[in-house]
């Protein structure tokens, strides 16, 4: 039995040495070397060339190695009604809520406009906001929304989130379905977006639903570029019915050169950096997930196939 390491960026070598120092006894190949495809019972995957798992006859389990798993859904040539999982970690967890953090207080404080002020040497003091002029509105109360509504409470912002089901957590106003959508987004200064990419959520950033937030609230997409239809943003921000953006994640990434996104004085752009899956924090339980598959045990942190997440 052995794991193929699928992914196209550069590192497959840091992910095989993490696991290899974790398991020495475990098989682990790149699918850049030869190997032996029949021995793979599990590919641990993170935007794999789309096709390329079909090769593995026998693979019996698509790790994820990060906390999305979109790019396996879409990958139409994958195997089916194989288990999915995926990352659920404490750091990963924890570096969302500080990145979204940052981009918060930037926006309170108006770095990023300073930052432009000092490339044309302009001394322009701006009028500055504080955390209780806020109320913080996120979309998903998952694994990373919740841990990042919790640090928000506990900083001393006003939260809210929005769920498919009910949520319960100290201080934070929960709405969930469709029918709690409207409420929330009525009540939201700063919109932060931490859901799963599906067919229910992809292009849920749209005109109706910026639209629905009050006059100059402030987005931030953290999530993944499908679940935003930039044109619509971008004429959200021209007309401004919102104060800016800060977007972490593209439909195309690297952003393409062209992409108005670049240059718009309202937009913050980061290179999908906003949290990272550390090996170290992660390679345990996929190292434990692989033992549970060879000895027939439940596998962790199975993503639904009914939900797509
Ligand atoms: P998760 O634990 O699966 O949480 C997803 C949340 O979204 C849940 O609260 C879920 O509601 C809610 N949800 C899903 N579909 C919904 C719908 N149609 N309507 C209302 N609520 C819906 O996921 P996570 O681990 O927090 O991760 C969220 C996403 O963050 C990932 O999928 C990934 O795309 C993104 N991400 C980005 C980065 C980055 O660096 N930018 C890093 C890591 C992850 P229920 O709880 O009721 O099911």
């Amino acid at each position: 039995m052995a794991l193929v390491i699928c992914r196209q960026d550069t590192k497959i070598e840091q992910w095989k040495k993490a696991l290899k120092t974790a398991a020495p006894d475990m098989e682990v190949y790149s699918c850049l070397e030869d190997h032996p495809k029949e021995k793979v019972k599990m590919a641990l995957v993170w935007k794999h060339r789309p096709g390329s798992l079909k090769q593995y006859s026998n693979l019996e389990c698509i790790a994820s190695s990060g906390a999305g798993v979109d790019f396996i859904f879409e990958d139409s040539e994958a195997p089916k009604n194989l288990p999915i999982t995926r990352v659920i970690d404490p750091i990963l967890a924890g570096d969302m809520a500080e990145h979204v953090m940052a981009l918060v207080f930037a926006y309170l404080k108006n770095l990023n406009q300073y930052k432009l002020d000092q490339t044309q040497k302009n001394w322009n003091p701006r009028a500055y906001a504080r955390i209780k002029d806020f109320t913080i509105g996120i979309l998903g109360l998952g694994t990373l929304g919740s841990v990042l509504a919790k640090d928000l409470v506990h900083v001393g912002f006003r939260v809210q989130g929005w769920s498919q089901s009910q949520k319960s957590i100290r201080s934070v106003k929960a709405f969930c379905g469709k029918t709690g959508l409207d409420a929330f987004l009525a009540t939201t200064d700063i919109l932060v977006c931490l859901l799963p990419l599906t067919p229910n959520t992809k292009g849920i950033l749209n005109k109706e639903l910026l639209g629905k937030l009050p006059k100059g609230s402030y987005l931030i997409n953290v999530a993944r570029g499908g679940h935003l239809i930039d044109k619509e943003l971008l004429a959200a921000l021209d007309t401004n019915h919102l104060k800016g953006a800060a977007l972490d994640v593209f439909h195309e990434e690297p952003l393409g050169e062209g992409h108005p996104f670049w240059s718009h004085p309202k937009v913050h752009i980061s290179p999908h950096c906003a949290s990272v899956s550390d090996t170290d924090s992660v390679v345990p339980q996929i190292v434990e997930n692989y033992r549970n598959l060879m000895s027939g045990k439940l596998l962790q942190n199975i993503v639904s196939m009914d939900r797509g997440y």
